[in-house]
Formats: structure tokens, sequence, C-alpha cells
């Protein structure tokens, strides 16, 4: 490909409205352009390392024996309305009627169209397993779009579906998914791992995401330093605190705390330490159910543990007028002991431990201190609803810690069991003739989103250093001075032996200066260069330089093709053994 006759319209300014790397310097190399908000065109070479991706992606699944298709964007309302989706998924759907006034939406994904294609064409035992993905534009209108390709509102997927006679061998489907995904990120070079994961509005019994691990990631995922356990840190099970408790037992007193209304104040007004202290915390559901949590008062409430021990659609903080009527209190002073009204009260694990502790009264400005459970008041149960922090004990081995990164999500793995396949009545015949439903899967990878998170994990301050895999040129010839023939001849004669050779080349023909090839070569980031200048035509030599490392080599131009090509198969084969 030639530069000068290729489109890559690079940028010196960081655009103002780009808060993240990736999303400055795909503005800025060219890669892609917004039209509305969430909604970007990829431009030639972003398109590139999209479909770099995809290919890794679509040969994967093609391994894993998924088999290709595609769904329409547009989805008729009835098979929303079939699944309760209809109702449930809020504003992130986008719909619409059509000029007979029929409802359809934007597909945010695909569960209701290939169950329904499954409902009619699978009929028997013998037709699974099976798996089918497609790689396809979704629509969900975000609350929040930002970051640029990775939290779009029109953005690419490949999303897998696997139908399955039962529990366990729909398990077998899930493992193979798994182990592709593993293969598919490794392939691309990308520092991620796979995290237990809560299921969410998707539904279903159990599921990993695949986190590339960056500092501007959205999500918090614990990891052990020990053992393979990692978990999202919504999901990540605090390991049971066994606390010697040989404190004898006061009697509880009653004392003055004047405006002393958090665990921190509290605390240092009465000298004792926070993790005497108990917090207490009240929470309602969107039908106006009330709960009340008490934590260690160092410890924070994971709210997604204690909405789903409680099985509510919706958590929030209670108002201070819901709060009152039941604690008959001001916000600060909350406690166990004493209550007005009757409401459930919830402890995390480690408060069973604790003795002598200090909690609000139930009244402005007053907290008790030594006070005991059972003597003064009963919870009506102990479940983990604390956030697990960087330094716990691993829930799982003996011997691990946990360790505390950010993650962007760039895939999402769920058991999804009989959901859809009951709603849709999508259901086989077994080996006895006898009606079964069908057991599913589904699979999920962003596609930009993945270019985005290799590139906020590879970059450096001249702009993008792409992994091999997904660069979208392997490598990059610059002619240093376009005036001097010798070295316009010599740079295309290599040029055309690297195409020759299948390489993916960037020839940069441009009549420019050399720093200004040099800088656009380092914004877009392509993995090798090789610079074609007089000086060293004159002694014989190009140089090529690796983007990652900064190494140059002086190398005949002879010597080229060979180099390039077995620094490309390196990366290649090495990522996909
Ligand atoms: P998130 O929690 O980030 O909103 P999700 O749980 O809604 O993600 P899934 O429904 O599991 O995402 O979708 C599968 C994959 O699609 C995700 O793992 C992610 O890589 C990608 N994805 C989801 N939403 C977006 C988006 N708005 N823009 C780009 N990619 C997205
Ligand atoms: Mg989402």
């Amino acid at each position: 490909m030639l530069y000068s006759r290729y489109f890559i319209p690079t940028m010196k300014e960081t655009p103002s409205d780009a808060e993240v790397v990736s999303h400055q310097l795909m503005l800025r190399a060219g890669m892609i352009r917004k039209l509305a908000s969430g909604i970007y065109n990829y431009l030639p070479l972003g398109l590139r390392s999209i479909r770099k991706f995809e290919n890794i992606v679509r040969e994967e699944m093609n391994k894993a024996d998924a088999i290709e298709m595609l769904m329409p964007s547009v989805q008729p309302a009835e098979l929303w309305q079939e699944s309760g989706r209809w109702a449930f998924y809020g504003k992130e759907l986008l719909r619409f009627k059509d000029r007979k006034e029929a409802e359809f939406c934007m597909g945010p994904t695909h569960e209701e169209v290939i169950t329904d294609m499954v409902r009619r064409e699978i009929k028997s035992y013998r037709q699974m397993p099976i798996n089918f993905y497609q790689i396809q534009g979704k629509f969900r209108d975000e609350i929040r779009p930002r970051f640029g390709l990775m939290r779009g509102r029109e953005f690419i997927m490949k999303d897998a579906y696997s139908f399955d006679v039962d529990s366990s061998a729909a398990d077998l489907s899930y493992e193979k998914m798994f182990n592709a995904y593993m293969r598919i990120f490794e392939r691309c070079g990308l520092n991620f791992r796979a995290v237990e994961a809560d299921t969410g509005s998707i539904g279903g019994s159990s599921s990993h995401e695949f986190m590339v691990l960056a500092d501007s990631g959205e999500d918090a995922i614990v990891s052990c330093d020990a053992c393979r356990y990692a978990a999202n840190v919504e999901k990540a099970e605090s390991p049971l605190f066994t606390v010697a408790c040989n404190d004898t037992v006061e009697s509880l007193q009653k004392v003055s705390t004047p405006e002393m209304k958090t665990i921190a104040d509290v605390a240092a007004f009465l000298n004792v330490a926070t993790n005497k202290t108990v917090k207490t915390l009240v929470y309602a559901s969107d039908t106006g159910e009330l709960v009340m949590a008490l934590l260690r008062g160092d410890h924070e409430l994971n709210e997604l543990k204690l909405k789903n021990h409680l099985g509510w659609d919706e958590i929030v903080m209670a108002t201070e007028e819901q709060i009152f009527a039941v604690t008959g209190s001001p916000v600060g002073f909350l406690g166990p002991i004493g209550l007005k009204n009757d409401i459930p009260v919830i402890a995390d694990r480690v408060v069973k431990g604790m003795t002598n502790m200090v909690m609000g009264a139930n009244e402005k400005d007053q907290h008790f201190i030594n006070a005991n459970r059972v003597r003064d008041f009963e919870v009506s149960g102990f479940i983990d609803i604390r956030t697990v922090e960087a330094g716990d004990a691993c829930p799982r081995c003996d011997s691990g810690k946990l360790e505390m990164w950010r993650g962007i999500e760039v895939g999402h793995v769920f058991k999804l069991g009989t959901k859809y396949s009951k709603a849709l009545n999508a259901t086989y015949l077994d080996a006895n003739g006898k009606e079964q439903i069908i057991f599913m899967g589904c699979y999920g990878i962003g596609i930009g989103r993945t270019v985005a998170a290799a590139i906020e994990q590879n970059h450096d301050e001249n702009g993008i250093i792409f992994p091999i895999p997904i660069a979208p040129f392997h490598c990059s010839v610059v002619a240093v001075n376009t005036k001097d023939s010798g070295v316009m001849a010599a740079a295309e004669q290599i040029y055309l032996t690297l195409e020759n050779l299948g390489i993916e080349v960037l020839f940069d023909d441009r009549d420019e200066r050399p720093g200004v090839k040099f800088k656009d070569n380092d914004l877009i980031g392509i993995p090798l260069r090789i610079v074609v200048g007089s000086k060293g035509l004159a002694e014989g030599k190009v140089e090529l330089k690796v983007r990652s490392t900064g190494e140059v080599l002086s190398i005949s131009p002879e010597e080229v093709p060979a180099t390039v090509k077995q620094l490309i198969d390196t990366a290649l084969i090495q990522k996909n053994c």
C-alpha cells in the first residue's frame, strides 16, 4: 500500500473530548471519526485492525466448531415480548415502529433471534451440540457512551450461542468457548485475566469475563497470587475471617457522640479502632422493601452481593424518610438496637466474631459502646456482603493473597441454562422420542473494544505500539528523501519484495520531511519500520526499527525480507501455538 494514495488523516493535537489514551490515539492516528455520540466511522486504518482481530476470532471460533452465520440488526418486538425482555431491558433498547406501526428494536444482543431460529430448525438430539456465531453490529443506547470504541452505542460484537441436550453437555460447550477465548486473547499478545463474574440481566447460572488489565479499566478485579482464582470485585467472595474473640463481654452503654456521623469520626472521638465499630446501612428495593445491613466499620458493602442474596431486581440506598420511619433516627446514628419498626437485619459474616462493638443508638448524637450480639440484638442472617480488598486471603486456596487490578471487559461467557429456551419454547426430541428443553450458552467479544484495549495496554508518548497480530500493517518502508531516485528505487524494491512475500507493507512514499514521516509512523504504531536513506545506502545498509523495543538493526537491503519475515512469524506463531 502506498501511503501517498492511502487515507490516514493523522492529527498532531490531542482531541479535548477524548479522555482515555486509546480514544485519543485512535482519533490522532486517523483510525476512527465520530459521527454522533457513541457512533463512529471506521476509517481505513482502523478497519484493518478491526478486521485482523475479527479474523483471529473467526479462526478460533471455527476451530472450536462454532458455525458462522449473520442475523439482522432489526428485530421484531414480539420476540422480545415472548422472552419478557421488552419490558425489562429499559432504555438501552432502541425501539421504533415501521410504516405499519409494527414495533421493532435495534438488536443489542441476539438471544431471542437465535433461539427463534433454533426452535424452528433444531428438532432432534442428533442435531446437537451446535453453536452459531456472528460478527455483527449491535446497538445499545448506553446512558454514557464514552472512551471511543470502548463504550459506543453502535459497536461490533462477536456473539455465539450454544445449544445442548442437557446441562452437562452445555458445560462442555461452555468450556470449549472458554478455551477458545483464552487462545484469542493470548494470540493478540494481551495481558488479561479470565475472572468469575456476575450474570447480570442476561441471566443464567455462571459466567466469566475476560479482562484486559489497564489502569483506565472500568472494572475492579482481583486475582490470587498463588492459585488461579480471579473474580470481578462485584462477585469476588470474601474469605471467612476467624477472629479470636476472647474479650470479656462488657455492659452496654449509650454515649454522647455530638455530630459524629462517620465511622472515622466516631472511632476517633471514642478513641477506638474502626474495626471495633459497626457500619449500619439501610437499603430499599424498587418495590419499597427495606433491609438493614451491618458490616465491620472498616469494611465496604458490596451492593450486588446483597441484592443477589435478597433476590431483588433493584437495590438503592433508602431515603432519609424511609430510614427515619424504621429507626426513628437521622442517618449517622443507625444501629440494630431499639428499632422503631421491624426490618430484616443482615450482617456480614465478619460481624459474627465481633464483641463489644460500637454502633449507632438510633438517636441523634448517640452511639452504643460494648454492644454484643444475642444479648443486645439479633440478626436474621450472616451473609458474605462485603467488598473484597487487596491483601485479603484467597477464598479458594490456603496460601494466596488477593491482588487488585483495573480491567477492561473484552469478552463475556455465560451459561444460560433454559432461560430463553423455556420462554421461547425451544425443545427437541430425545432418543426416546420425548420432548425436552434445550440448554443454552452465550458468548460475546467486543471487537472494537478489544482493539481499543490493546492500545490502552500498548502505547508510549509517541503513539500506538500495535501487537503484530492486530496491527493494521506489519511493516512500513520509509523513504527518507523522495527526491533521491536511488533511495526511492531501493525503497520501492524492498516494498515490492515484502509484498510478494505476503507481508502487509505500507510504503511511505510521501513527499514529506523525514521528521513528519517518523512521527506519523510512530503514531500509527506499525510494528516494524524500514528506513531507507541516502547515507545508509551508500554503505549498503538500511535501518530496521522495532517499534515495541526501540531496537534498531542496520542490515543490507537483501537481508530485509528474511529478517522481517522472521520477526513477524515469531510474533504470530508464538501466540498461535
Ligand atoms: P458492560 O458491562 O461493559 O456494559 P456488558 O456486560 O453489557 O458490558 P455483554 O452484554 O456481555 O456486555 O456484551 C459482550 C461484549 O460486548 C462485552 O464483553 C464487551 O466487550 C462488548 N460491549 C458491550 N457493550 C459495549 C459497548 N457499549 N461498546 C463496545 N463494546 C461493548
Ligand atoms: Mg452493558
